[in-house]
């Protein structure tokens, strides 16, 4: 979109109240736009109400050479950290091929270079927005570990470090002694990992509810209950959504932020989005009750599992589950995320829980979120697929949505997110 083309938009709708639509919201009622977001639930009760709380700005696309035979060894353990649960699905199988044709090196290197740059803005977006903004969401910028226990899993953790490192990062590896003088808890089988300087931590949903807050002081609408059935469109323009029992919402600007819902009403408009769910889990463990105090996040590296401290307690999140637009919990999938922990550190006792859950992530073939205008309707904006990274990439995202509405064009070169590449 040009600078001439620009859309200076009166009213936005923002369809869901996730971290990416609460996001987008704050960013234009901060600059004064009118905005009302519809939630069809209550607002940051999807994916973003559980997740594992880091904010991994070095963390690149799930697309790398080694997971397409972790795809495939998957379809026959249904406990492995990453699992395709087998069905004939033709949009899942052409999401799969999409998946693995992009699982390459030079995709890797490809991919890291857009999310690299977008993780180094979010990150002093975070820091900006929750000492201006005070927000109380139990923010930690003090960085996170991934240990290993075996000696390929560290291995090529280093390996991943160096490559990190290539693109602004600052990952430091440590031997399993140094590691435990950080973190006591952490068991002596553990040989080694990595420390992730830039990363942060937070309490998920009360950052979503704490920015819903800030954008309704500064007159954003959030309705919520209300689920968006259509999104209504006219000479190629957009002019607002439909709700389920019929009520029309004008508007001259949509933005499609359902998360792992939004196929549908990306296809109704006839709009390609290769989006799979990807089902994770969290189990959380009250301080106290036998479970280990750890100072920081903490990632168990053969199982993809976070530990990430919050306040009074302990979050184990993790496993991506390709099984669909389902809520089911899996419960050996859940049981794998404590005995998991279990073999990492000393003194996680109990398997009592006060919270289980699950959520879908958003995730599109190439590993790459959808972010910016659609050329095929005036007006209409896509903003999601944002996969294991969505936290992340909330406060980028929104500000950059914001700069597309208000200003025609967004403030970094983003083309490679165009939801019009698919
Ligand atoms: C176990 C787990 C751990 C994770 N850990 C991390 C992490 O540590 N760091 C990180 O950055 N990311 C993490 N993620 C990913 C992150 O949670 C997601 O990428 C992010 O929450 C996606 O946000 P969203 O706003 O797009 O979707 P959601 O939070 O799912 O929000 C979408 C909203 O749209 C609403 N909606 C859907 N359809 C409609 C409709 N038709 N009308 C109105 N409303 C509608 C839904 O009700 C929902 O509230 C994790 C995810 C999981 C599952």
């Amino acid at each position: 979109m040009s600078v001439d083309d620009r859309h200076s938009a009166s009213h936005t709708l923002v369809i869901g109240g996730g971290v990416i639509g609460v996001c987008c919201a704050w960013y234009l009622s901060k600059r004064g736009a009118r905005v009302t977001v519809l939630e069809r639930d209550q607002v940051g009760k999807g994916a973003s109400f559980g997740n594992a709380g880091t904010i991994a700005p070095g963390h690149g696309a799930i697309n790398k050479p080694g997971r397409v035979g972790q795809a495939l060894k998957s379809l026959f353990d249904p406990l492995s950290p990453l699992y395709v649960a087998p069905r004939l699905d033709p949009e899942l199988v052409r999401w799969l091929w999409a998946f693995i044709r992009t699982c390459t090196e030079e995709h890797a290197a490809y991919t890291m270079g857009v999310l690299g740059r977008l993780g180094h803005a979010t990150s002093h977006l975070f820091d900006e927005l929750v000492a201006s903004e005070k927000l109380d969401c139990c923010y930690h910028h003090e960085g996170y570990h991934e240990v290993y226990q075996t000696g390929h899993g560290l291995e090529s953790a280093k390996r991943e470090a160096e490559f990190t490192r290539r693109y602004g990062f600052h990952p430091e590896t440590l031997s399993g002694e140094a590691l435990r003088e950080r973190e006591p808890a952490i068991s002596s089988r553990i040989l080694g990992g990595v420390f992730f300087p830039e990363a942060a931590r937070i309490n998920p949903y009360r950052f979503v509810c704490e920015m819903a807050e800030r954008a309704r002081r500064n007159g954003a609408v959030f309705r919520t209950g209300v689920e968006v059935a259509d999104i209504l469109t006219a000479g190629g323009k957009v002019r607002g959504g439909r709700a389920r029992d019929g009520e029309t919402i004008d508007a001259d600007a949509v933005v499609l932020a359902a998360g792992a819902y939004s196929v549908p009403l990306a296809r109704k408009l006839g709009l390609k989005l290769p989006l799979q769910a990807a089902k994770g889990y969290h189990r959380d463990h009250k301080l106290g009750q036998g479970t280990p105090e750890l100072r920081r996040a903490c990632m168990l590296g053969e199982n993809l599992v976070f530990c990430t401290p919050m306040d009074g307690f302990l979050r184990l999140a993790g496993t991506l589950e390709f099984s669909g637009v389902n809520h089911e919990i899996r419960r050996p999938r859940l049981e794998q995320l404590t005995n998991a922990a279990k073999r990492y550190f000393n003194g996680l006792e109990s398997n009592d829980s006060w919270s289980e859950w699950c959520g879908l992530r958003p995730c599109i073939a190439d590993g790459l979120p959808a972010v910016g205008p659609v050329a095929r309707y005036k007006g209409l904006f896509i903003a999601t697929g944002h996969a294991m990274a969505g936290l992340t990439l909330g406060p980028i995202t929104g500000k950059l949505i914001a700069e597309y509405i208000l200003d025609g064009r967004p403030g970094m070169d983003i083309a490679a997110l165009s939801p019009d590449r698919f």
